[in-house]
């Protein structure tokens, strides 16, 4: 099965074009609104299996999911009930990750950390660190989709310097988003005259 994750994401709602600001401070024409995708439960669940077929094909042996609050605990849930493991997740406290809620991690547990979206991966990766503390192992990444900064498996795209994901590790997701973004110096739609807006701040 092919799934086209640009499909997916137009079907859903969640693939946005205009004239946005990213969190970086850069301008780009597309944005990702991830969590609508997940909005149909339905959807979710055939998600997260393919996701897991990937997993359990590449022979990656995972005692428990964890992902970055809040963006990944949807994605990370299905893919642990696709998997039939144990799921948790890290969250800021004081910005910083931290594992919370009275949930362990058990020594050389095999730990996947899970995300919805995979740009530079830095989230994902204080994640793969608070459980590396606990004596766990990480055994790989996954999400549902990956900006193109990242290397994933299966993807002819090179992992660029940006990317805050270890090298020796895998990276699962179902596709990969590759956008153009601008300095906002440099970029042509503010050039053509118009404003760009925060995602999220009109009702997007
Ligand atoms: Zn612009």
């Amino acid at each position: 099965m092919a799934l086209n994750l640009e499909e997916v994401y137009k079907k859903a709602g969640a693939l946005l074009e205009g004239h946005f600001l990213l969190s970086s401070g850069n301008h780009s024409q597309f944005y990702l609104q991830s969590a609508k995708v997940l909005e149909d439960t339905k959807r979710s669940e055939l998600l997260a299996k393919a996701l897991a077929k990937q997993i359990q094909e590449a022979n990656i042996k995972v005692d428990l999911i964890c992902s970055p609050a809040l963006g990944g605990i949807l994605t990370g849930y299905e893919l642990a009930r696709a998997l039939g493991v144990r799921f948790i997740f890290a969250e800021r406290k004081d910005s910083k990750m931290t594992i919370r809620r009275g949930f362990g991690v058990k020594k050389n547990e095999n730990v996947l950390i899970c995300e919805d979206i995979i740009t530079t991966g830095g989230s994902a990766l204080e994640a793969a660190t608070e459980v590396e503390k606990k004596g766990a192992n990480v055994v790989g990444f996954a999400a549902i989709a990956n900006r193109g900064l990242c290397k994933r498996v299966g993807s002819d795209i090179e992992a660029k310097e940006e990317c805050k994901l270890p090298k020796d590790l895998p990276l699962f997701t179902l596709g990969d988003f590759v956008f153009d973004t601008y300095e906002p110096d440099e970029c042509p739609m503010c050039k053509a005259g118009s404003e760009a807006i925060k995602p999220g701040s009109r009702g997007n």
